[in-house]
């Protein structure tokens, strides 16, 4: 067994990735998360030379605090054929890159305590049908039998076994690696600072580190996203909500997937540890952009009123802090460096609910071991569904963000779409759902499965 890697990364952390950048480059991807960096894989597999800068370290904010889920279940119509592609290209990188990033088809299941909770499932379970997916409803003693010495009893589940599970942090730099094989420059500690626009369309990117000439730039900025676009006139409505998570030491197996009920989610680990997470809520802190979007987020607040707490202001040098400046020039800090890996402080009474709730539901261990705590900032839509467009006011300018909590399992699918859509390619799928301009064009927001 491995052992649970020190975590989370730091920026006391090797740069492993130096660079430098090269003076030009065809594509420039800001952003070295899942979506970067699968991007950028797929992109070089077809001889384009690609450009990535990672302001702090790879896959150091969302991509490595992830659970690890790597889920069709649950998903919004329009998200799962991208998935299903995605759950067969997580397979093929695995075997690429060489390393054992800890896939493992092991299922997901989502525990109901009622049987309203069980007539929620409907939705999904006829998306499911229309996609041939394995996700079945499973009975209450059925639902006991997945779990060794489970204590509750559930009214039922539903439960897709083809589901996966990897180790994120393991992952998604193990993709860099292969990325970096393939040709890819990657250049970690290198903040974009701003576009380079000549006659309205792209020509370069302003980094920290000098200026990379390119006709193409993907923005995959995770929770920043936002902040970059807007300096260039982009608005997108993203606002980010902090999530906790727990790792446990090794563990008697009682289950070797994933699960969740309304109030604890927990995964196995390759480690033989457990990720748990307190199921349901997150914190938003209340910035700028909070207040500019808050309309365009009325009717998902409305369909979980208690799913978000509210603190009145960001740490500084947060995205949407209040001090967080939002005008910048090429030769001067900006925000992004001032914070190199965004590291919130994980809830002390949510480690607390989680390690009890987690007990209470396996009354076998005594005690549950927390070997390492941490929080992610979890960069959302108001629909809950990326965005995956061109910005149609800047030529050259693309934009894969916003991923709503779920973009680590979908990430090599949106890599791959990326890619396509870049290189002007058909992408395979239906990205309208994902649009740029559903924020503005009047469009009734159509709201996907919650967080
Ligand atoms: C606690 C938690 C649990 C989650 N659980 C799951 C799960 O189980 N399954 C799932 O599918 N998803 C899950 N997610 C969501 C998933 O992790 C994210 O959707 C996904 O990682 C987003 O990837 P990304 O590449 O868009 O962004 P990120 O991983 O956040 O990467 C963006 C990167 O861009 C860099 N950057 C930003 N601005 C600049 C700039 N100007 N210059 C240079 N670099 C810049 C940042 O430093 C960052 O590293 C979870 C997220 C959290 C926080």
């Amino acid at each position: 067994m491995r052992p649970v890697l020190p975590f989370p990364f730091s920026e006391s952390d090797p740069i492993r990735h130096p660079g430098p950048p090269p003076q030009a480059s065809d594509v420039v991807i800001i952003g070295g998360g899942v979506i970067g960096v699968t991007t950028a894989l797929f992109l070089a597999k077809r001889n384009i030379s690609v450009t990535l800068v990672e302001k702090g370290r790879i896959a150091a904010e969302q991509s490595s605090r992830n659970w690890g889920w790597i889920r069709k279940q649950g998903r919004d119509a329009d998200e799962l054929p991208i998935v299903i592609e995605a759950c067969r290209l997580w397979q093929q990188l695995a075997e690429e890159c060489g390393e054992d990033i800890g896939l493992a088809e092991t299922g997901v299941t989502y525990l109901a305590r009622s049987e309203k909770d069980m007539a929620k499932f409907d939705t999904f379970m006829k998306i499911a049908a229309d996609h041939a997916l394995d996700t079945r409803l499973l009975a209450s003693e059925e639902t006991a039998r997945l779990f060794k010495g489970i204590s509750q009893r559930y009214a039922g589940a539903m439960t897709t076994p083809s589901d996966l599970r990897a180790e994120p942090w393991i992952a998604v730099p193990a993709l860099a690696r292969l990325a970096a094989r393939l040709g890819v420059t990657i250049v970690e500690n290198c903040a974009a600072r701003t576009l380079d626009l000549s006659a309205g369309r792209v020509s370069g990117v302003w980094t920290e580190k000098g200026r990379v000439a390119t006709s193409t730039v993907l923005v995959a900025g995770g929770a920043w996203s936002s902040l970059f676009l807007r300096k260039h006139g982009v608005s997108i409505p993203q606002l980010s909500v902090r999530a906790t998570v727990a790792a446990t030491g090794p563990l008697p197996e009682i289950h070797a997937g994933a699960a969740a009920d309304a109030h604890v989610a927990f995964r196995r680990r390759q480690d033989g540890g457990y990720t748990l997470a307190p199921g349901g809520s997150s914190l938003l802190y209340l910035g700028p952009d909070a207040f500019r979007h808050s309309i365009k987020y009325l009717p998902a607040l409305m369909a979980n009123p208690f799913g978000v707490c509210y603190l009145p202001a960001a740490p500084a040098s947060y995205p949407d802090s209040w001090s967080t400046p939002r005008e910048w020039t090429p030769d001067s800090v900006s925000p992004f460096e001032k914070m190199r890996i965004l590291d919130p402080a994980p809830e002390r009474s949510g480690l607390q609910s989680i390690e009890r709730g987690f007990r209470q539901l396996f009354p076998q261990f005594e005690t549950v071991p927390i070997k390492a705590s941490w929080a992610g900032m979890i960069d959302a839509m108001p629909d809950v569904v990326p965005v995956v467009d061109r910005a149609q006011s800047i030529a050259g300018l693309f934009v894969a963000t916003g991923m709503s909590g779920h973009g680590f399992g979908i990430g090599p699918g949106i890599g791959r779409v990326v890619a396509d859509m870049i290189q002007g390619n058909d992408i395979g799928h239906n990205l309208h759902r994902f649009r740029l301009s559903r924020f503005s064009d009047g469009s009734t927001l159509r709201l996907g499965p919650a967080l």
